[in-house]
């Protein structure tokens, strides 16, 4: 018999050995290796004691029969042996084992510890550095905040990321959080939402046993490593947590904690906020996240696609990516509807699908800075070089003020743009938008101006 057919044979040997004896003894029958078969004697060892004995005491006449039956010899019996060899393999692939079931275990905690740590922290697991498309408008904005995540409160402290609305400031801010928490897990952040910590201050101060409560919320904020405060914008007039947020800042900052913070304008734009405050924010690195350009947003909707393994024509995408460019958020929007448009009624994700579905008008006149304060100006009869000038009569000032607050509604550009073109300093470009914005829902004539002036720009 050579050493093929012994095998063939042990092989069928053992498969009606399983078949006969106890399941018991089954993972000792899976122990026994064959070693010879010579005059009727199968010779077969294993490196479990156990397995020998056992098997030789309880099962051995019948293992001979079964094995007589097979090899048509009466006088063939089975001579189990224990061997050290085997007893040496077998330790080793049973350390492999517990070790890989370890190593599976140890890799289980460490996810979960993770996500209670992202949980904790407050984030969104959408918002990392691997999610984000960097393009001209926010290259800087993502190296800051990189440089920031790999060295905390060593580079750039605090980190102030302003832009518009929808441009990524959250997204930017979160991934810092994700990235020290799975690089450096035993750091602590903690993310808080402007009107969060508004109405937590409030909440602690309210209460009777104010000082222990207050202790509590200091302890909260200032005992982390990285703090990230999104929309600071939110706090414009409370001067009160403005006190209270400028010695959590302090605390922080002494402690060598980073502190990075957000906000859809400059500090100095926050309404009635103190010097003290705004000189903070402004002692680290700003920097301002503006809309992306055209290829930039095309690669946004196309990782979305290819994230969501959605197959789209080009021409769709450029279509989508073409007509929303202020807002990231508005863009996602956009492509989430004609996907899901598409997946209802069973389309294909074509130009024509998206056309049906978000009916942008392709021939609309695009609106600009010229074009709002040719409009203004024809509302209020007088000229775009009166409202870009300095005359200071009563109508042309609110002509001015009117046509800065359409383009600040209407472009989602930054103050300080939008001043560059008026002739004006962000500060007073600022000061109109919150002037008629104040008085759009007392003032009928503000109101329907600049209903008519929208009107007439075909956005409304
Ligand atoms: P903001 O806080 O400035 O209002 P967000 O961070 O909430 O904006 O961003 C709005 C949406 O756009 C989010 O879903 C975000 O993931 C997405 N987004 C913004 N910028 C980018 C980018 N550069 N790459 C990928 N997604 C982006
Ligand atoms: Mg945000």
């Amino acid at each position: 018999m050579n050493n093929i057919e012994l095998n063939r044979f042990w092989e069928k040997v053992k498969e009606e050995y399983i078949g006969c004896l106890p399941e018991s003894v089954h993972p000792w029958l899976y122990s026994l290796e064959v070693s010879g078969y010579d005059k009727g004697v199968l010779t077969v060892v294993t490196g479990q004691a156990m397995a020998k004995d056992w098997l030789r005491r309880n099962h051995s006449s019948q293992m001979d029969s079964i094995l007589q039956k097979i090899s048509k010899n009466n006088d063939a019996r089975i001579h189990i042996l224990y061997d050290e060899n085997a007893a040496k393999k077998l330790k080793k692939e049973v350390e492999k084992i517990h070790k890989k079931e370890l190593d599976a275990q140890l890799k289980e905690q460490a996810m979960e510890n993770l996500s209670n740590m992202q949980s904790s922290a407050n984030l969104n697991l959408k918002y990392k550095f691997e999610n984000f498309v960097v393009g001209d408008n926010n290259k800087f904005a993502h190296d800051a905040a990189l440089a920031v995540a790999k060295q905390p409160a060593e580079k750039f402290n605090p980190l102030f990321i302003y832009g518009n609305a929808g441009l990524g400031k959250t997204h930017l801010m979160q991934a810092i959080g994700h990235y020290t928490i799975f690089n450096n897990p035993k750091k602590t952040v903690k993310y808080t939402k402007t009107d969060d910590y508004i109405s937590d201050f409030i909440t602690n101060t309210r209460n009777n046993n104010s000082v222990e409560n207050m202790s509590k919320f200091n302890k909260k904020y200032t005992s982390v490593d990285i703090i990230l405060i999104d929309d600071i914008q939110l706090i414009e007039s409370k001067e009160k947590t403005m006190n209270r947020l400028q010695q959590t800042f302090d605390t922080l900052y002494e402690k060598g904690k980073q502190i990075v913070i957000t906000s859809d304008r400059l500090p100095e734009e926050i309404p009635k906020i103190t010097e003290a405050l705004a000189s903070r924010f402004k002692r680290g690195l700003m920097v301002e996240l503006t809309p992306p350009s055209f290829e930039t947003r095309l690669e946004i909707i196309k990782k979305i696609a290819a994230d969501n393994d959605i197959k789209a024509d080009n021409d769709a995408l450029e279509y989508v990516a073409k007509n929303f460019s202020k807002n990231v958020r508005e863009l996602e929007g956009a492509f989430t509807k004609v996907c899901a448009y598409a997946e209802f009624y069973n389309k294909p994700m074509t130009l024509e699908t998206a056309q049906t579905v978000l009916k942008c008008n392709e021939n609309k006149k695009q609106i600009t800075f010229e074009n709002i304060t040719e409009v203004t100006a024809k509302y209020f009869e007088t000229s775009t070089e009166d409202i870009t000038g300095t005359t200071r009569s009563q109508k042309i000032s609110t002509a001015r003020q009117i046509a800065i607050y359409v383009c600040r509604e209407l472009t989602n550009q930054s103050f300080e743009i939008i001043g560059n073109y008026f002739n004006r300093k962000h500060t007073t470009t600022l000061y109109a938008y919150e002037q008629i914005k104040n008085k759009i829902s007392s003032n009928k004539n503000i109101s329907s101006a600049v209903r008519e002036i929208k009107q007439a720009l075909k956005v409304l």
